[in-house]
Order: structure tokens, then sequence, then C-alpha cells
């Protein structure tokens, strides 16, 4: 971590207290995200962990180095409702876990969402789950009965520390399935048999499947080891996935302490109300790409919330994010931003983050505070004052391909510029060079006014010239000496 980076704070559902991010290795930060269950399109409500994610691993990444941040975000593969979708449809059920990670992958890589380092599958680490199962029984926190193995919640003196919820409560106040060989009506299924047609594999308990909440316990075991950094999801998961969870991974583990910091973020709604098909205002992500919405729009409404609070989705947010972000691509674009202009910069030591960006976003993630800051910076005149603006859109995924930036800004495709232009464009920007270091200022004047009738954005970093074409370029005008 370099001295002039943010101090990271983060809300730890844990000690209900904004804390200071300090990683236990700064060489290898350590995020864990539960995944999705693979049956269905994922919906608009399932895109908010993984764009709350994306930015507080961008914002590691940023602080620590790329290269030392580990984002691990599973797939369920194996789930009673999967089973259930096979059968309705009559489908092999690999079948339908694989399409559903394709389409998973598709619908969030619109949205911007870095892939994770690791997308481990549960189907892949069941030996490391029967491996853990068997740790716990061995140490006095599982029992098997009758072909299952149930985690003892009595063995656990924290159960229920980070839901805060007592034993009584939880008892009081469940729908936990009662069967006769629990001892206590909390334990929770490790393992359990399947019968023909289920999906099964061996284990010291005969064929069986895991339980959903081993599969996590398992595979951030294998991947970050018995302790990490943050561990998160929605709140919707606090109780009793991730209380199950600390539960196993802490009594397989007990001197680890297994994740620091846990971050859940808070539900999204729509117009008002639970997204629920019901009432028909469920949609998917898909559903909104396919009606012309683009992901970046959709991102930046998104960010628009504090994670911690409940985000609502309205066609008036959508409209002004559009409005928005077409303004923010037109300034950049007109000011010549995009690839070159970005080397430029960081060759000349101007590719930066602005200090008050980066550190209202460290601050739990204010990604609105961070959105104002950029309302702010936007006002920049030149490249130089724009970069921190540029960089805090990039910072925050808002830009998806830099090259790309004149048809983000509305341009009509005038602004792809084929090899050939782009060479007689090189030329003339050599011509200048030499007219300016010979002092032949007619000549450098020339070029530039040819330049500028042909909608060429030139722009002059640490002696270094870079173009782009902008939204009303127009080769015809680019005429020889
Ligand atoms: P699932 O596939 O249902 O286990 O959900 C995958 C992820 O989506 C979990 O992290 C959930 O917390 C999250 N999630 C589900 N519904 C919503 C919602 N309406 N708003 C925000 N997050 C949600
Ligand atoms: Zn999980």
């Amino acid at each position: 971590m370099t001295t002039d980076q943010p101090i990271i704070r983060l809300q730890n559902t844990k000690s209900r207290r904004r804390e200071e991010f300090e990683p236990l290795d700064p060489k290898r930060v350590g995020i864990y995200l539960c995944g999705p269950t693979v049956y269905d399109r994922a919906h608009l409500g399932n895109a908010r962990p993984v764009l709350v994610f994306d930015v507080l691993y961008r914002l590691l990444r940023q602080t620590y180095g790329a290269e030392h941040v580990v984002y691990v975000r599973n797939f369920t593969d194996v789930d009673d409702k999967i089973n259930a979708r096979a059968a309705e449809a009559g489908r092999e059920i690999g079948d339908i876990t694989a399409e559903t990670i394709r389409w998973y992958h598709d619908d969030m890589d619109a949205l911007g969402a870095l892939r994770p380092n690791h997308e481990p599958r549960a189907t892949d680490f069941i030996g490391a789950m029967v491996d853990m199962i068997n740790e716990l029984i061995l140490r006095g926190n599982a029992y098997e009965a009758e072909g299952h193995v149930l985690f003892a919640v009595d063995s656990y003196d924290a159960y229920g520390a980070l839901s805060g919820r007592s034993l009584d409560d939880m008892i009081a106040g469940s729908r936990v399935e009662v069967a006769p060989y629990k001892r206590n009506p909390m334990d929770f299924v490790l393992w359990k048999p399947s019968g023909a047609g289920q999906p099964g594999w061996d284990s010291p308990w005969g064929v069986g499947r895991p339980g959903w909440h081993i599969e996590c316990s398992a595979m951030s075991r294998a991947l970050l080891g018995p302790a990490f950094d943050i561990h998160g999801g929605g709140n919707d998961l606090l109780f009793p996935h991730h209380e199950n969870e600390i539960a196993q991974s802490c009594c397989a583990d007990p001197e680890a302490g297994f994740a620091t910091y846990w971050l859940h973020n808070e539900m999204l709604q729509v117009e008002g109300k639970k997204m629920s098909k019901s009432l028909g205002n469920f949609f998917t992500v898909r559903d909104l790409l396919d009606e012309g919405i683009s992901g970046e729009v959709i991102r930046l409404v998104m960010l628009g919330t504090h994670y911690g609070k409940p985000m609502d989705w309205t066609a008036k947010k959508r409209d002004d994010a559009d409005a928005t972000l077409r303004r923010w691509y037109g300034i950049l674009a007109g000011h010549g931003f995009g690839p070159a202009l970005i080397k430029a910069l960081k060759a000349d030591g101007q590719w930066e983050p602005d200090a008050e960006f980066l550190g209202v976003l460290a601050n739990d993630l204010n990604t609105p505070g961070a959105i104002a800051r950029l309302h702010v910076l936007a006002k920049g005149k030149t490249p130089a004052q724009l970069a921190g603006f540029a960089h805090g859109l990039d910072l925050l995924g808002l830009v998806p391909d830099w090259a790309d930036l004149p048809r983000l800004a509305g341009g009509e495709g005038g602004a792809q510029v084929d090899d050939a232009i782009a060479q007689r464009i090189d030329a003339l920007l050599d011509t200048r060079a030499k007219a300016r270091a010979s002092k032949d200022w007619d000549m450098a004047d020339r070029v530039r006014d040819i330049l500028t009738a042909a909608g060429v954005v030139v722009t002059d970093v640490g002696g270094q010239a870079s173009w782009a074409a902008g939204p009303n370029f127009d080769a015809a005008a680019l005429v020889d000496l």
C-alpha cells in the first residue's frame, strides 16, 4: 500500500461497527461472496451484490495492487431447487447448470463486473466438503442420524452471534424442518442421503449430497484458507446461511477465526415494492438489456444507492442515469479521451485517482458520495483537469471500453476510424511535430486547422500528442497538405 492510499472503512456486521480495514496479509487480500444457485436467469436483485462487491474488489485492487487481491464467488450447482427444475423441464441437471452459468457470465459481464479470480462450482469440491464434515464429527460438532449428518448447534457457544439471535428466539420464530432425528430443532443438515434420480456422491454415510451451508465453508477454506478478510452477501443470507457457515468453519478451524469482516447488502425493490412475480414487477438483468438499457446505466443506477440501504429501481432513475452517462462520455470524448490519451497521461504520471473521490468511496463504499464527486470533477476544462474524473469513472467500472467512447457518447458511427485513415492522421501529426520543432508555425497551424475541420480532437500531454475521432468526425475533410 502506498502512502497516499486512503483508509478503507467497512461496516462490519459481526461487530455492528464501521471499522478500519486491516487485511491479514496485504499481499493476499481475500474476499468471498456467496454466489448464485444456478437454475434460472439472474434477476435484477441478484445483480446488486455482484455490483457492490465488484466495486469493493476494484477498490481493493487499486489500494493493494491487482495481483494482491483474491476474489472468490461460488456457483451452487447442487441444490434441490435445481433438481426440481430439471425434473419439471425433463432435462439433465448438468445441462441446466451449465446453461445458467453461461447466462450468468453473459449478464454480469454486460454489467461490467470483473470476473472473480475463482468461481468454484460446488460439485468440484465434494471431497473437501466430506473431509470437513468428517472433521466436525470427530471434533464433536456434528453427528450422523438416519443417513443424514447434522451440525449440533448446542456444541457451538457463539451460535447466533452474527445475526444477534439466541437459540431460544430462533426456535420460537423458526419454520425449520422438525425431524425426529434432530437433537435440537435448529440443528442443520451437512449431508443428506440421495435416492434414485437424485445427484449423489459416495461418502462414509452412504450415497448422498451436501447441504447448502457446508458448500461455502469448504470452498472458502480450499481457496482462501481457514482465515481470510471479507465475506459478503445479501442480508437475506445473514440467517441462517452465514450463521451456519460461521458455526461450521469456526468449529473445524477453531484457531483461525474465519472471515474478519462481514459485509451485507440490503435488498433491491422496484418502484417502492418488493420485487415479486405476483406483483408483475419481476424482471431479469437480461430483460433490461434486451430492452436496450445498457449495462452501464444499470450499474450507475445501482451505485446511486449505498449498499447498506434498500435500493429502489425506478424508470426515472434509469432515464437520469442514461442522460448523465451520455453527458459524461461526451465530455471525455470531446477532450480526446481514449486509450492513447490515457497512455500519455500514465506516462506523464497524471493517471491518478482524485484523492477526495477515493476517500469518499473508501468510507464504507460510499458510492453515492463518489458519484456526487464525479459531478464536480466533470467540470474540468482540460484533459489534465479531467484525468481524476476519467479515472474515477474507470474505477467504478462505468467505462466498458475506452476505445468505444465516441459511440458511448452517442456519436454516429463516424468515429470508427479505419487503419488507413488512422495512418493519415498520424502522418499529419508527425508533420505538425516536425513543423513545430523547426518553428514553422504556419505549417503547424495548417495541420491543426485540417484536423479541427475533420473533427479530430488532438491532445498534447507531456510533449506527446494523442488524438481521438470526435463525435462529428468527417474523414472527407482530411485534405492533403
Ligand atoms: P440466490 O441465488 O437466491 O442464492 O441469490 C444470490 C444472491 O442474490 C444472494 O447474495 C442474495 O442475497 C442476492 N439477492 C437475492 N435477491 C435480492 C434482492 N432483491 N436484492 C438484493 N440482493 C438479492
Ligand atoms: Zn455462502
